[in-house]
This record gives C-alpha cells, sequence and structure tokens, in this order.
C-alpha cells in the first residue's frame, strides 16, 4: 500500500524560535488500558517534543488528549488509567488534558463551516454496498440531497494529498484511489468522525508535530486533505514502526496485549527505548524512572528509530 523510499530529508531539526515552539501530543482513545504498542507512540512524541530546544532554551511542549469521541467503545476506566500509566512512566504532560467528548461545539461549528461552503454532503450508503462495489466510495451520494436523517456526513474531496515526508519514515506514498475518496467527516449514529475531531483538535491546541506508530500513516493523507480544506497549517508527521507479536499481530487493545506494570516501569520502559533504537545503556533499567527518562531525553535520536513500517517484538 505504501512505498517509502530511502531519503529521509527531516532528520536534522531545526532550533526553533521561542514563537513557533514545538507543540507535540499523544492522543489515546480509551478503549483499553495502555500496552506495550502504545507506550512505545507515547514515548516517541514524548521524547522528540522534550528533546527539542527552542532558541532561548525551553524545551517543546507535550500534551496529551483524551480521545473519548467513541462511548461504544470506550472501556470504564480506562481514561483514569492510561493516566496514571504515562504518569507512573515519567511521561508527565504539560497544560491540562483535553478530552475530546469536551469538544463537541467546535466539532459542530466545523462541521457547519463545511457544509455552508459546499464541502459535504449527505451520505446513506452502507459499508456492505460499498464494498460490494469494490470498497472505495465513488461519491454516489454526491448529487442526491439526501436528508440529515440516517445519513453519514461526507467531505467532498477537493485537495486530495496521497504523498507527505515522514520524519521517520521519509516520502510516503499513499493508495491513490483511498486517498482520493470522499471520506466520512460525521458518522450515521450521531457522532463525529475521528478524521475530524483529530484534525479540529490539532489546530485547536496549535500541535505542530505528530508523532505516532504506523497504523495511521494512511490516515494521515486524509488528515492532510482535511487541513487544507480548513486553509490550516498541518502539523509535521513522524510515524514510529508498530510492535507486533512474533506471530505477526500487531499489539492492540483489540487483541488484550499485554498493560504494562505501573508499580514496575523500568523493564517495559528499558525495551521501549530499546524498539526505538535508542541503544539503552544496560546498566540504565536499574536507574529511577526520572533518571532513565532524563537519560532518553539527552540521548534522543530520530535517525535511530527504525524506517519500517512493523517491528517484531520477542
Ligand atoms: N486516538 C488514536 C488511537 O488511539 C490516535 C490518534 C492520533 O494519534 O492521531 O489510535
Amino acid at each position: 500500500m505504501q512505498t517509502f523510499q530511502q531519503n529521509v530529508q527531516h532528520l536534522k531539526r531545526p532550533l526553533l524560535s521561542s514563537q513557533d515552539g514545538y507543540r507535540g501530543r499523544f492522543a489515546p482513545s480509551p478503549s483499553g488500558l495502555l500496552h506495550f504498542g502504545s507506550l512505545i507512540a507515547a514515548l516517541a512524541s514524548f521524547l522528540d517534543a522534550k528533546s527539542a530546544v527552542d532558541s532561548q532554551g525551553h524545551q517543546g511542549a507535550w500534551l496529551v488528549r483524551i480521545e473519548d469521541i467513541d462511548p461504544p467503545r470506550e472501556q470504564v476506566g480506562a481514561s483514569a488509567n492510561i493516566l496514571s500509566t504515562l504518569e507512573a512512566f515519567g511521561l508527565h504532560w504539560d497544560e491540562s488534558v483535553l478530552y475530546q467528548s469536551q469538544q463537541s461545539e467546535l466539532y459542530a461549528h466545523t462541521l457547519n463551516e463545511l457544509q455552508q461552503q459546499g464541502l459535504s454532503y449527505y451520505c446513506q450508503c452502507t459499508r456492505s454496498e460499498i464494498k460490494r462495489l469494490g470498497g472505495i466510495y465513488q461519491g454516489y451520494c454526491r448529487s442526491l440531497q439526501h436528508p440529515t436523517k440516517n445519513s453519514a456526513t461526507r467531505l467532498i474531496n477537493q485537495h486530495c494529498i496521497h504523498q507527505f515526508d515522514d520524519i521517520f519514515q521519509g516520502k510516503v506514498n499513499c493508495d491513490k484511489n483511498l486517498a482520493a475518496e470522499d471520506f466520512i467527516i460525521h458518522r450515521k449514529d450521531g457522532l463525529f468522525a475521528y478524521q475530524l475531531a483529530v484534525v479540529v483538535d490539532d489546530i485547536f491546541q496549535n500541535i505542530n508535530h505528530v508523532i505516532r506508530g504506523c497504523d495511521l500513516l494512511e490516515p494521515t493523507a486524509r488528515q492532510l486533505t482535511l487541513f487544507t480544506a480548513l486553509k490550516k497549517k498541518a502539523p509535521q508527521y513522524g510515524h514510529v514502526p508498530l510492535a507486533i507479536t512474533e506471530q505477526g499481530y500487531k499489539l492492540s487493545k483489540q487483541n488484550k496485549a499485554t498493560a504494562i506494570d505501573n508499580n514496575n516501569p523500568q523493564p517495559a520502559l528499558f525495551s521501549a527505548l530499546e524498539f526505538l533504537g535508542q541503544a539503552p545503556e544496560p546498566d540504565l533499567i536499574h536507574e529511577k524512572v526520572t533518571d532513565m527518562i532524563s537519560w532518553a531525553i539527552k540521548h534522543w535520536s530520530r535517525e535511530k528509530v527504525a524506517q519500517v513500517e512493523q517491528q517484531k517484538i520477542t
């Protein structure tokens, strides 16, 4: 689906001026507890932010956003648990945590704006109908003027972006047909779609760097399209390899990947640093979490992160 070229042009970070200081974020969905796969994304985004120093010596800001816009998929207590895991692992965030469940008005406003500009339409096609017709939505409902009821809302994809420069992966080419699809920004069940919420909040929080797992490479093309439709500057994206099991399965909340141990964070933290190619000194595993984190910020190297989509863990 994607092809990666070996020319990574963004590894050398420029010194930032205090005005355009680094603002990164970690944005977990509370559909389960934090597992090793999500720890890697949290750690990478934290280290990339904290090692970015502006001309006045300030570290970048690292924000946490809880993406709780899909109540049916939410696990009771997961949000609080994710936050305590981040703290146990020494990943302390700046500013207050943003909950997407509190942002509905802003999403509705943006949705309305896109509608007013004629950039969206209602769609009543079902997933199985689209699958039957080849899997990629071809804009059947564009001219049908469906009513709001029982409809999803799709963005008219006028600014299809299918290529971008990734901090770790180099030039990423996404599937052109998929990138050109009119994608859903408001769901039939009345919930705001992830693509809309994530872009609206990245704009709202002035995020200029998004570091996350390679499972989100494809959605990045859509998010870039949405930034363009909203006439906003997109952040720089960096996708770190996805941890997969020996059997080749992605670690995810869905396959019940082991939650990590908040009472004994050092081993998982050490393994996460190894996974990210940072070659921690062996003795580091016996240090306090704060010392491990200080070492990791000081030694963070984008160049050492593997330029692959997936990486096995043992
Ligand atoms: N909430 C998404 C997830 O947990 C991540 C969103 C993002 O980093 O853009 O998979």
